[in-house]
């Protein structure tokens, strides 16, 4: 197998680590970080299978055998070229020399006892980033990052810490919703994608469509992408261009304030884009999709649960048709909010509800392993990774 892809999973609760001897690595050091080869190759979910076939048919090898490729990766779950028995063996060894099936490693595997899987992916730069696995009933739900760090600065997130290193490439979105999905058992597909994890999706809007697209395709995991949740701290540039490309991804604003001024504090990216175009580009994309928006409001005990904010929140999105999905802070070490009691997220639901609003509470899923947001890389900073720095 290649580049430290995930053979323990065990125990649960614990956070498995590649770095700290913690769980069996399989492969060469070459292989699985020292990767001076690795270096000079590039990663198959670059490419289209286009591209591919054209790079095929140079090398004198008939076109067809670049589909072959991408159905062992996409649809088989091939992390090499050595075992994908149909492709000649000339071929595979050509392959082999230019590319790699993935980009990034392992450094850490996590296992939370309500199954949440995370892995803190460390890409070709030495950068790191965090995506989940969530199994609830029969969804089988992912959570992907699109950028290392993020650069919006929401006073409560984890992510923003530190600012934005740089946006993910579309190989790398692609690598962390199929390495995930390799972590399920043979025979179960992923239904759902939420693009939730670290950075500003829109901020990186080129790279994350055409990776969506490359999942959604029947090349790729054939995912409808209705499936898809893109969530957004409202930029309205990009929303109102997401709109235009007319694709059926569903579109989450974290809106987390009813009123300029309280958004202005939480959001500090409110003060330039304004909480009314925010939800006027919601507006257009409902029109032009179809698809209903979610507005997502992390609740803050003491900072923006209070029945006034229900209210006021309540008379923005009542004409809409539209969704609230009620997100109880999950409390970050060195940040002085709190999570919200259990009754004031009821009243503040029932407020939204009585108003005829559809309301759901997220619930939090993998807490011991810091599935949150941003946490992960975080607390692992201290490992000494350079992403970290
Ligand atoms: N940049 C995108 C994706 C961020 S993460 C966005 O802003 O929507 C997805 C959601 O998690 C956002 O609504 C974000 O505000 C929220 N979030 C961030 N940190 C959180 C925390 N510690 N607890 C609960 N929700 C959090």
């Amino acid at each position: 197998m290649e580049s430290g892809s995930v053979t323990c999973r065990r125990p649960p609760g614990k956070l498995i680590s590649y770095e700290l001897g913690g769980c069996v690595v399989e492969g060469s050091p070459e292989r699985d970080g020292g990767r001076p080869m690795s270096e000079l190759r590039r990663s198959l979910l670059e490419i289209s299978p286009e591209e591919l076939g054209a790079w095929v048919v140079d090398r004198g090898h008939r076109p067809y055998h670049a589909r072959q490729v991408f159905r062992w990766i996409f649809e088989r779950r091939a992390e090499a070229f050595e075992g994908m028995s149909d492709i000649p063996k000339r071929l595979r060894d050509e392959l082999g020399l230019a590319w790699t099936v993935f980009s990034t490693r392992v450094a850490l595997h996590g296992v939370a006892t309500d199954g949440t899987d995370k892995l803190l992916l460390e890409c070709g730069d030495g950068r790191r980033v965090e995506c989940v696995l969530m199994a609830e009933g029969d969804r089988r739900t992912v959570c992907i990052s699109t950028q290392v760090g993020c650069g919006m600065g929401c006073v409560f997130c984890a992510s923003g810490l530190k600012g934005v290193e740089r946006n993910l490439t579309r190989g790398e979105i692609v690598e962390q919703v199929v390495r995930l999905r390799n972590l399920l058992p043979e025979g179960e597909r992923l239904t759902n994608l939420v693009v939730m994890g670290m950075g500003e999706s829109l901020a990186n809007l080129d790279n994350l469509v055409a990776g969506l697209d490359r999942i959604c395709s029947n090349e790729g995991l054939g995912m409808g992408q209705r499936r898809v949740t893109i969530s957004t701290v409202g930029l309205p540039d990009k929303m109102r261009k997401l709109a235009a490309m007319d694709r059926s991804y569903n579109l989450a604003v974290s809106l987390h304030a009813p009123t300029e001024a309280l958004r202005d504090r939480l959001v500090p990216i409110n003060a330039k884009v304004g909480l009314r175009e925010v939800v006027d580009a919601a507006d257009e994309y409902f029109r032009r999709s179809g698809r209903r928006v979610t507005f997502e409001y992390v609740m803050i005990r003491g900072v923006n649960d209070g029945l006034a904010e229900a209210k006021a929140l309540a008379d923005l999105l009542e004409a809409k048709k539209a969704h609230a999905n009620l997100i109880p802070y999950n409390p970050v070490p060195g940040l002085p909010f709190e999570r919200p009691s259990a009754e004031a997220v009821r009243r503040f639901e029932g407020v939204l509800k009585a108003r005829g609003l559809s309301v759901s509470v997220r619930k939090t899923k993998g807490r011991e392993i810091d599935a949150a947001c941003g946490q992960l890389r975080r607390r692992t900073a201290a490992v000494g990774s350079p992403g970290d720095l």
